[in-house]
């Protein structure tokens, strides 16, 4: 039904009190950049562009005298940024000068030395893929690319079904082999992408890896209390005080809302995969941007969204995806395997299944437009 525009007017005015207004929550983005220069007490809160993403970092603070000056607050916000604009331009693929970009331009079938920084993170995707039985998947790019969500324009058909075939005929399991440097007294790691059906694509886990150090860069500089946030993905340090962070999960269907309400007590973080974020229909298709590497398709399980707890984001990040595409009863099964991961499973139907220690609340499928 559609609402007479006086009402969305009223709504608007008030900012509250319509049911389209979703239910004021920590995570809530805005752009503007508040702290009070005169007091200690008021939360520092800065939003950038960066990632693709706006990023929020928000300071909590106490009146405790040992609490870090605005200033200071201030420039570890800086800092976290900074920190995250560095990951972003090693780790992404869209960066044409990035470490990754620059190892999908090299020979297939050969060793190549990395960065520890991404051996690191590649060992973490690397045994997730283990897991999971090849379903995450940090080698997908040539499927990507395939698909084109991230191409500008954004996609409007499917690829041919010929190219979707050819490609899971070539793709090798594991595709992607990180080892020591073979050599007594060589240090470090090497990587081979097994051959061009592999390319490195770390967009289910980089986000996550990202937010994590920017909360370790605001550790480093005192801080306790921080919510990093970027486009719903977070992690939190601390609490407000004596409340803990209250983190508003989209409705899958209806992006202004919220469906559920978790509260966080850091170090906790939370992140959130759907099937809404890059999407296009075709014949009322929906093709998103998630994909099962088993079909080469946009994954097709019983879930439309996964948001996954955990005490770092690079873990809940590629967990997100990965029990995104799993679906909920393969999905609790992989879980198991991990100690302190909570996840929420939402339906088509809006229909919910969350694990014990997920623990949020429930606010139910919007009332009908
Ligand atoms: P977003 O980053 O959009 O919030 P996700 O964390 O779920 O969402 O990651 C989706 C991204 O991960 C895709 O855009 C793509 O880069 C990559 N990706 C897609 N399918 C897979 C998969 N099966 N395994 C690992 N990465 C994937
Ligand atoms: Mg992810």
């Amino acid at each position: 039904m559609k609402r007479p525009f006086w009402l969305l007017l009223l709504c608007v005015v008030l900012l509250n009190g319509c049911d389209s207004t979703p239910e004021p929550t920590d995570n809530t983005t805005d752009t503007t950049i508040s702290s009070e220069p005169y007091s200690n007490i008021a939360p520092t809160s800065i939003t950038r562009l960066v990632m693709g993403t706006l990023v929020t970092i928000t300071i909590w603070n106490e009146s405790d005298i040992d609490q870090p000056t605005v200033a200071a607050r201030e420039q570890a916000v800086v800092n976290a940024f900074a920190e995250i604009q560095r990951v972003d331009a090693a780790l992404s693929r869209h960066q044409p000068k990035s470490e990754v970009s620059h190892i999908n331009t090299l020979a297939r079938g050969e060793f190549h030395p990395i960065s520890d920084e991404l051996a690191e993170l590649m060992a973490q995707a690397l045994a997730i893929t283990d897991q999971s039985e090849n379903t995450f998947d940090a080698g997908l790019l040539p499927l990507i690319t395939l698909w084109g969500f991230s191409q500008e324009p954004p996609p409007t058909l499917p690829p041919q079904a010929d190219e979707i075939a050819f490609w899971l005929k070539q793709r090798p399991t594991p595709g992607i082999i990180l080892q020591k440097k073979p050599k007594a007294d060589a240090i470090g790691h090497e990587i081979k992408l097994v051959n061009l059906a592999v390319g490195l694509d770390l967009g289910g886990i980089a986000k996550g890896y990202a937010i994590d150090r920017a909360t370790e860069t605001l550790q480093a500089e005192g801080i306790q209390n921080a919510l990093i946030n970027a486009g719903g993905d977070l992690r939190v340090l601390g609490s407000k005080g004596a409340r803990p962070w209250k983190i508003g999960i989209q409705h899958p269907r209806s992006p202004s809302r919220v469906i559920a309400v978790s509260n966080l007590v850091g170090p906790r973080a939370m992140v959130t995969s759907g099937d809404y974020e890059r999407v296009f229909f075709h014949q009322d298709i929906r093709y998103h941007h998630i994909l099962d590497p088993s079909t080469g398709e946009p994954s097709r399980s019983d879930v439309i969204s996964v948001s996954v707890q955990a005490d770092n984001a690079t873990l809940a990040d590629a967990l997100s995806t990965t029990l995104f595409v799993m679906g909920l009863e393969k999905g609790l099964a992989l879980l198991e395997h991990y100690e302190n991961v909570d996840a929420l499973f939402i339906h088509e139907d809006a229909s919910y299944y969350q694990t014990k220690g997920f623990k949020a609340q429930w606010m139910g499928p919007p009332t009908s437009e």
